[in-house]
């Protein structure tokens, strides 16, 4: 007879519901695997058959046919080996309940304890959609899917658990759902109050912050370019519940894994050395990339110039549609990429330009290799060009010099900002200042009548291109939204004026 029980799979975040189904027959005593499985599942035939008979279950000398479908699904993944076990008890008559309603997550150990799954979140998520009641899933991955409701999660440390309960009606351990809090603890990051003066660049940080403007950071090594970049998280809004499950999502079908919800904004700081895959996503198991671990935080590179060529074009995209879609020959994948960019660079290739510290010695024919190099594939994607001077040490070893800025304080500027932006930016399918197309600024951004008349001399005077000219006014939008204003303002615009890239490059 035919025995039936359900797991699933993800492909990338897509997942794919999966049927086990278990016949046997007289023949060879063997357990067979059928279903497109890759070795690692023909190894769960092993770890499957040994859980079963420590569990105490008499394994058949019968020829036994797992089959996974649909067929045309590469599976490679160990998280069906539980469900395949539910569907050899069933079979054996060893548990006789209907399990239609439940779907089935778990890799065996030889002694039947369950081990961790990657893709819990997704996967819970998943089979809610799909209509089922409950779901078992092993113990270590209760706490990263305890805020999903609406369907009832059993989390079990053996096998042995659910075969009391199956052949003797003990009752599972069911998960106490978690009310979503995101844990924004400012003492854990880099503040702003941490670092002395640097104010123009934490002013800088703070509209990138608040219209989610990607920044390109200029300045001799040892002027903090890296601190003040890892800063930006404490000033950045909390996560919502919805961002927090989209982003442990990703983390949790990553090769990082995750162990429970992420609640707090992530800050990557991939090396330049770091492969194309490693960044963008991709290889065998198709895992995300830096980009996707980045997604809802910062992804900060420093030492630009470093990069792959190669590497930084294929970030243009992703900085554009804010995901990004790996293509592969088994398949392809997307993954969200919505990640506010930070870059830092050296002025030149010693580092020491326009340093009052050291004398730079390079030659006029390196600093033109360089400013090519610089002015790379992605800067089109960069609103803020920020110089970054080396602090005063006098003011330093100044203990009277305050800090006019702390994090608390710009983050609560950065929240009113964002509030004041969804209201103005509802129904354009944009959350940031930074995501509107030159056509929604024609049609959407007012400015006062001063404002007006200086953006027109600047166009004319500085000769800004299409580009630099809706730039300005985006970032111009976001410090009037710092400032509670709903249009912009002669002052705003004025203030916006020296991020431009043409003043530096
Ligand atoms: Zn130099």
């Amino acid at each position: 007879m035919l025995a039936r029980s359900y797991t699933a799979t993800t492909q990338g975040l897509n997942p794919i519901k999966i049927e086990v189904e278990v016949d046997s027959n007289r023949g060879m005593p063997n357990l067979i695997i059928i279903g497109l499985p890759t070795k690692a599942v023909l190894e769960s035939k092993e770890r499957i058959t040994a859980a079963l008979i420590n569990c105490g279950i008499r394994i058949r000398c019968r020829r036994t046919v797992v089959n996974l479908a649909p067929a045309d699904i590469q599976k490679s993944s160990p998280t069906f080996e539980l469900a395949i076990a539910i569907g050899m008890l069933k079979m054996y008559k060893e548990i006789n309940i209907n399990t239609d309603d439940t779907i089935f997550f778990g890799e065996l150990s030889l002694d039947g304890e369950l081990k961790p799954i990657r893709g819990a979140l997704p996967l819970v998520i998943a089979a809610k959609q799909m209509g089922f009641d409950k779901v078992i899933l092993p113990a270590a991955n209760k706490k990263e899917v305890s805020i999903i409701s609406g369907i009832t999660i059993y989390p079990l440390n053996h096998l042995r658990e659910y075969l009391a309960f199956a052949k003797k009606g003990k009752p599972l351990p069911k998960l106490v759902n978690e009310k979503f809090k995101s844990h924004h603890q400012l003492e854990k990051l880099i503040n702003f109050e941490d670092i002395y003066g640097q104010e123009n660049v934490k002013q800088a940080l703070t509209i990138a912050a608040a219209g989610g403007h990607n920044v390109l950071l200029i300045g001799p090594p040892g002027a903090g370019k890296s601190m003040l970049a890892q800063a930006m998280n404490s000033i950045l809004p909390p996560l919502t519940e919805q961002e927090a499950v989209e982003l442990t999502a990703i983390y949790s079908v990553s090769k990082i894994g995750v162990d429970s919800l992420i609640t707090q904004r992530p800050f990557r700081s991939p090396h330049h050395t770091t492969s194309h895959v490693g960044l963008i996503g991709g290889g065998k198991h198709l895992y995300p990339g830096e980009i996707s671990l980045a997604h809802r935080g910062v992804l900060f590179l420093d030492e630009l110039t470093q990069f792959d060529r190669r590497c930084l074009e294929t970030l243009r995209q992703p900085l554009e549609d804010r995901q990004i879609t790996i293509v592969r020959a088994h398949g392809s994948v997307t993954y969200p990429a919505a990640f506010t960019l930070i870059a830092a660079a050296n002025p030149c290739p010693c580092g020491w330009q326009e340093s009052s510290q050291k004398i730079c010695r390079c030659s006029q024919f390196a600093l033109e290799q360089y400013q090519r190099k610089l002015s790379g594939p992605i800067l089109d994607r960069i609103d803020l060009f920020v110089r970054v001077k080396p602090v005063d040490l006098k003011k330093i070893s100044d203990f009277t010099h305050e800090n006019k800025f702390s994090s608390s304080q710009l983050k609560q500027q950065v929240v009113l900002a964002r509030n004041l932006q969804s209201a103005f930016l509802a129904g354009l399918n944009c959350s940031t200042n930074s995501e509107l197309s030159s056509q929604q600024v024609r049609q959407k951004i007012k400015f006062s009548p001063a404002a007006k008349q200086l953006l027109m001399k600047a166009a004319v005077n500085l000769n800004l291109t299409a580009r630099g000219y809706f730039r300005l006014i985006k970032v111009a939008q976001t410090i009037a939204n710092l400032n509670q204003h709903p249009e912009i303002s002669k002052l705003h615009l004025a203030e916006a004026l020296p991020y431009r890239q043409d003043s530096f490059l």
